[in-house]
């Protein structure tokens, strides 16, 4: 038992685990027990969203509280500067003990390796999935095995080898299921003889939406590597719909088996907890850096604002504080999870961080004042791999509003070419699926006007720069 009273926080993470592929969201396509654990025992999130829906800001953001253009992590290119405030920093000053094993994609050496740690071991850039080399503590190792089952067995013994007086703030964070989508030999053969539904907007025509949801290179028919992103290609003789489903298939249960893995290592984290007795007295939160086009509109990949890419997957349980089998309708960000463990740790957060703490929500309350809308940006204007166009734009809980600026900005990895700008609205009761841009429509022309009014004012409230907008 610790000396110290404070909670453990166990920050599992995952990269482009989109909340539809977790049964506890309501998945059509797979089961999901241990990350549904946590949410039957704790809270489960409905309006999670990121701020910059790509894993290097995402990361940078949970790290620092802040957005993209204070944190300076603007796409996947920019090394991130350690030397900034982080959570891990002033955890570690006042008394937890601090680890980051696994994904960290944030840059290497210099002021980009992870700082604050007690103990790092993270993979180089993206990482491999089988037999993948580590840099531990800094130095370049190779390990026998598959990156999420050694993830955990990292963690595991770091959690076995630590100080028990002291309180821990472990970030787990695994590669998968990011692609190239390669499974261990456990899950190689689930969903072998069946298929796995498609999803109700796979044959998307992209007609009402803005030029940039026609041209993103992200589509499972056309964008797909064959070899790489697809362990073969689709056999000869079929047509174009059935080359498209056999893709589908061939992506999306690679894409299941490797959450399959994931879910299973969580649930030994979960069984280690229960049987150090550490339950109780322990913060446990899944997530994963942003959400992911699973088959929708067509498309596999991330960036864009719309809901499948947007949404982050959260559930959280905390005996103590947080009643079982909760939901929180209330919006929250990802640059609320720092400023949510100073909480628990009692540390006052510093001014510059951007986020909220989430405690009152876990607690089951919504304070009066709380956020009715978010802000969004993607920097990265036509990087090479998929063509998308940069934009920002605002959510509320009724409407998004989304303006593609499409220019580069000098951002790294962007392309200097500026496209036409053009802005989508979505009435998310009325089309759910944002299938039905009606920002021409007269009947909402008031909403834009007090939408773009409180987009403005995030951006005020945010420290970002708007760039000129057309009408
Ligand atoms: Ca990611």
């Amino acid at each position: 038992m610790s000396d110290d009273p404070r909670p453990n926080i166990l920050f599992i993470m995952s990269d482009d685990h989109a909340a539809h592929a977790i049964s506890a969201y309501g998945s059509r396509i797979n089961e999901t027990p241990h990350i549904d654990r946590i949410a039957q025992e704790g809270m489960l999130f409905e309006n999670f969203f990121c701020t910059n829906s790509i894993c290097s800001p995402s990361r940078a953001s949970i790290l620092t509280g802040t957005y993209s253009h204070i944190n300076g992590v603007y796409g996947l290119h920019e090394p991130f500067d350690g030397r900034q405030t982080t959570v891990q920093r002033l955890l570690r000053s006042t008394g937890y003990q601090t680890a980051m094993i696994g994904k960290w994609h944030l840059g290497h050496g210099g002021n980009a390796d992870p700082q604050d740690f007690d103990y790092w071991n993270v993979l180089p850039g993206q990482g491999a999935y089988h037999d993948p080399e580590f840099f531990t503590m800094g130095e370049r190792q190779s390990y026998k095995g598959y990156a999420t089952d050694l993830i955990t067995d990292f963690s595991l013994d770091w959690l076995e080898k630590r100080d028990p007086n002291k309180p821990f703030f472990l970030m787990c964070h695994h590669k998968a299921p990011h692609r190239p989508w390669e499974p261990d030999a456990k899950h190689a053969h689930m969903y072998e003889d069946m298929d796995i539904p498609e999803p109700e907007t796979f044959h998307d025509d992209y007609a009402t939406r803005a030029e940039a949801a026609k041209v993103a290179a992200m589509r499972i028919d056309r964008d797909m590597r064959d070899g790489t992103d697809l362990k073969g290609s689709p056999p000869p003789g079929l047509s174009a719909l059935e080359q498209k489903q056999w893709r589908y298939q061939r992506y999306i249960k690679d894409y299941l088996r490797c959450v399959a893995s994931v879910d299973d290592n969580v649930g030994r984290l979960l069984d280690y907890l229960d049987e150090t007795g550490l339950t109780g007295n322990t913060i446990v939160i899944y997530t994963s850096d942003q959400g992911f086009f699973l088959g929708d509109h067509g498309w596999y990949d991330k960036r864009f604002m719309y809901e499948e890419s947007l949404q982050m997957p959260v559930v959280v349980r905390y005996p103590e504080e947080v009643k079982a089998g909760t939901k929180a309708e209330a919006m929250a960000l990802n640059v609320d999870f720092p400023l949510t463990f100073l909480d628990y740790a009692g540390v006052e957060p510093p001014e510059e961080m951007q986020g909220q703490s989430l405690r009152p929500l876990l607690q089951g309350s919504v304070p009066e004042n709380w956020r009715q809308s978010m802000y969004y940006r993607y920097w990265m204007h036509l990087d090479n791999d998929h063509n998308v166009y940069s934009h920002y734009g605002i959510r509320t809980h009724r409407y998004k509003l989304v303006y593609y600026y499409a220019q580069a900005l000098g951002v790294i990895g962007s392309k200097d070419e500026d496209r036409p700008p053009e802005w989508e609205l979505f009435d998310l009761e009325r089309d759910p699926c944002e299938l039905n841009n009606v920002y021409a429509d007269p009947a909402y022309q008031d909403t834009i006007a007090q939408l773009k009014a409180e987009m403005h004012r995030l951006q005020q409230e945010v420290k970002d720069q708007p760039v000129e907008e057309i009408d």
